[in-house]
């Protein structure tokens, strides 16, 4: 599967990729009220079968979104789901893949509400799996704050929340980080630019809660069920504070695409002994062989294509 697909799903149908085009005036309002989802297929080689992690929610959150800016939903979850399958069998999908449904308006200009209904297109994407890569990262507390939920939702998965993300992104980058953290406009800590956070302190798992200008992350709750009830630990939904980074014995980053990153270090503080913990490798483990039913457990998290 090269960068670019044979086909992505339109408003309904399989159009092929050099024939999926919106007009270029449309650029700027189309993805100014977009909203979209990011799904992960996994492959099993051995089993030679495809399977959606948590197609489910991940389609109830892009209802959701939509509600929330309030689109017109024309298309179904079932309709959207029969669409995914329908693309992967047409792209041929044989190895980890990144699936993206955006829905978008059209409108003629950044100023209108349009109230026409809801346009989607999905698209898939190669998109390897990195657990298990031994990859760890270096955060930093970024100088820009989190939205919050009166100014632009971090609950909705909107395109137009990336480009807070993209400020701390960038500036995490240029001074020599992998990653950034924000906090929110009280102080605490919220999420990075594309994930959620856990740490590690005292043997238990903290990690700031869905009030706290974040995204209700899928894999967020994953991990929580997966400590809670077969790691066995404890897990609070609580407020973080910023030196509370500095100070746990691990930290790790959560999300369907960035799966489970180790940080090594925040802000240069480097925690525990700067390589993978011990309950983020219990988690990766325990993550990679569920995603690939290799470990049978949770079966209605995963949907076979
Ligand atoms: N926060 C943000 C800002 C994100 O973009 C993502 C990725 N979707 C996450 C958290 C993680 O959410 P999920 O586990 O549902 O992918």
């Amino acid at each position: 599967m090269a960068n670019f697909s044979r086909y992505v799903w339109l408003d309904g149908q399989l159009v092929a990729w050099n024939d999926a085009t919106i007009h270029i005036t449309q650029i700027g309002p189309a993805s100014v009220s977009s909203v979209f989802e990011g799904i992960c297929g996994y492959w099993n080689a051995d089993a030679r079968k495809l399977y959606l992690f948590h197609l489910a929610a991940h389609l109830d959150r892009l209802a959701q979104s939509m509600r929330l800016v309030r689109m017109k939903q024309t298309w179904s979850s079932d309709v959207l789901k029969q669409g995914i399958f329908d693309l992967l069998r047409a792209n041929e999908c044989t190895q980890d893949v990144y699936i993206r449904p955006f829905a978008f308006v059209d409108a003629p200009a950044f100023s209108v509400v349009s109230d026409s209904a809801a346009r989607i297109i999905i698209n898939t994407l190669p998109n390897p799996s990195r657990l298990h890569s031994g990859k760890v990262s270096h955060a930093c507390v970024s100088s820009w704050t989190r939205i919050s939920d009166n100014v632009s939702p971090p609950r909705v998965k909107a395109s137009s929340n990336y480009l807070n993300s993209r400020y701390a992104a960038e500036e995490a980058k240029r001074n020599g980080y992998d990653v950034a953290l924000l906090l929110q406009a009280n102080g605490k800590v919220a999420e990075a630019p594309g994930a959620c956070l856990m740490l590690v302190r005292d043997g238990k798992v903290v990690t700031p809660p869905t009030t706290g200008s974040i995204l209700e992350s899928i894999t967020r709750a994953t991990l929580i069920e997966l400590c809670r009830n077969v790691l066995h630990l404890e897990v609070v939904e609580r407020e973080v504070d910023r030196t509370e980074l500095y100070i746990a014995s691990e930290a790790f980053l959560c999300g369907t695409g960035s799966e489970i990153t180790p940080l090594a270090s925040i802000d240069r503080f480097v925690l525990g002994d700067g390589t993978i913990g011990r309950v983020a490798r219990q988690l990766e483990t325990l993550y990679h062989d569920l995603v690939r039913g290799i470990d049978p457990r949770y079966p209605e998290w995963r949907t076979e294509v």
